[in-house]
């Protein structure tokens, strides 16, 4: 009956013009990275999808629901692949639309991309139509909204026939728009954040700001695991750690307590713009939604927002708490995120902090102690843990970049 395979389905990457052959090649990568656990023996275009074929059985079922979850895959099927005899593509067509899962209705879909195959699309509804009305005598044929859909495809000397097919999460290939720097705590917002950008085909590099050595560790426990939880569909190769407790403890002796919390975010968006410097990433992504939490304000958003002149992506900005919980659930940071660990955000919290900062009083605060100094060594200090990812490239030198930059933010030259 023919060997099983995943065919998948992409709509953006399609449309994209003369950069088709690129995204694809992407995709193609990103997919074969994903499913590195799984025996692919081949993964390449075939008219107008790409074709995934493994050489142990029961792997494209299970590489079915990972390749579901890699950015740029709209759907994916999972398909029989047998040769043009009819006979065969017969019992195919009768085995898929058993796999389908329950139903009354039912309507075939054949495509011939290959004119020298003699028989016609039209005819081929027929005939596997014909075959399944006998193998399910009870079921009707619908032409409008059918249950399932039979799909039979004619493609380079071999036929594919699916009805099991899922929507993907959409998107664009990871490693398609660039890098980003994302600011993820363990919380519920930033891994979802993270993702998001992830989905839209951004290189992801995460920098977790602990509250080590005033805390422990855990936060940063979490966080790997929240990377674990996004692989192998979404890939990050890098996480940056930067131990901030000793930090946030000078900040909370020199500050004014209620506008500590802006101190923090103060420093952690000036040492993530840096490490984005070096990393070559050309944004910052946070996972903050409006007025969610006393520091996400519009004036204290501008408080925050102006130590930094990279573009801050806040793609949860307009998102309702229940709506940023159910996608992560969706995507598995749910669970990991809702573990309690101290991290830089627990410690040293004010019991009122400011919710609408005034701009002179943070600019008098800020002053209040050596920030550029603190920047410095907080960037010198930087930790970071490395995991598998296909996508993700290191800077070269990352000390040599560091002092580089160092120096270059002196003599207030262009970044590159
Ligand atoms: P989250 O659920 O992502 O923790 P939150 O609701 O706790 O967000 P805030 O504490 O105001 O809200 O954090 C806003 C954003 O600042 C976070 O989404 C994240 O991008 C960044 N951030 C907060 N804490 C940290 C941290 N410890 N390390 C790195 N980034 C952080
Ligand atoms: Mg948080």
């Amino acid at each position: 009956m023919g060997s099983r395979v995943c065919l998948v389905h992409y709509h953006e990457v399609g449309l994209k013009g003369k950069n088709r052959a690129h995204f694809e090649r992407i995709l193609m990568d990103t997919i074969k990275a994903a499913c590195a656990a799984f025996s692919v023996a081949t993964c390449v275009r075939i008219s107008g999808h790409i074709l995934v074929t493994f050489s142990r059985s029961g792997d494209a079922e299970r590489a079915f629901e990972v390749i579901r979850r890699v950015p740029g895959v709209a759907r994916v099927s999972l398909a029989f692949h047998t040769n043009r005899d009819p006979a065969e593509y017969h019992r195919a067509a009768i085995a898929a639309l058993g796999e389908f899962g329950p139903f009354e209705t039912f309507k075939v879909a054949a495509k011939r991309s290959n004119t020298d195959y003699p028989i016609g699309s039209m005819e081929l509804n027929a005939q596997v139509g014909e075959a399944l009305c006998e193998a399910y005598p009870d079921k009707q044929v619908r032409m409008h909204h059918p249950d399932a859909i039979v799909h039979v495809l004619v493609a380079q000397g071999s036929v594919y026939v699916y009805a099991r097919s899922e929507r993907g999460v959409g998107g664009l290939p990871v490693g398609s728009a660039g890098k980003v720097v994302t600011l993820l705590s363990s919380g519920i917002d930033s891994p979802v954040a993270t993702w998001m950008l992830a989905r839209r085909g951004a290189v992801c590099v995460p920098v977790h700001f602990s509250g080590r050595p005033q805390t422990a560790d855990t936060s940063e426990y979490l966080c790997q695991d929240i990377i674990g939880a996004l692989a192998p569909a979404v890939q990050i190769g890098r996480l940056y750690v930067v131990p901030f407790g000793d930090a946030q403890r000078e900040i909370s002796l020199s500050c004014p307590s209620s506008l500590r919390v802006i101190m923090y975010r103060r420093i952690m968006y000036a040492v993530a713009e840096r490490i984005a410097r070096i990393e070559g990433a050309k944004a910052l992504v946070t996972g903050e939604s409006l007025g969610q939490v006393a520091s996400q304000t519009l004036e204290n958003i501008a408080a925050v927002n102006e130590m930094v002149s990279l573009p801050v992506l806040r793609p949860l900005i307009g998102s309702d708490k229940q709506e940023i919980i159910a996608r992560a659930q969706e995507i598995g940071t749910y669970d990991i995120s809702c573990e309690t660990a101290p991290d830089c955000c627990t410690l040293f919290m004010p019991r009122s902090p400011e919710t609408h900062a005034r701009l002179d009083a943070v600019h008098e605060a800020w002053d209040a102690f050596d920030h550029d100094a603190m920047i410095e060594e907080l960037v010198r200090n930087v930790e970071y843990i490395d995991f598998d990812s296909s996508s993700y490239k290191p800077p070269r030198a990352l000390r040599e970049r560091h002092e580089a930059l160092i120096q270059r933010t002196i003599d207030d030259a262009p970044l590159s």
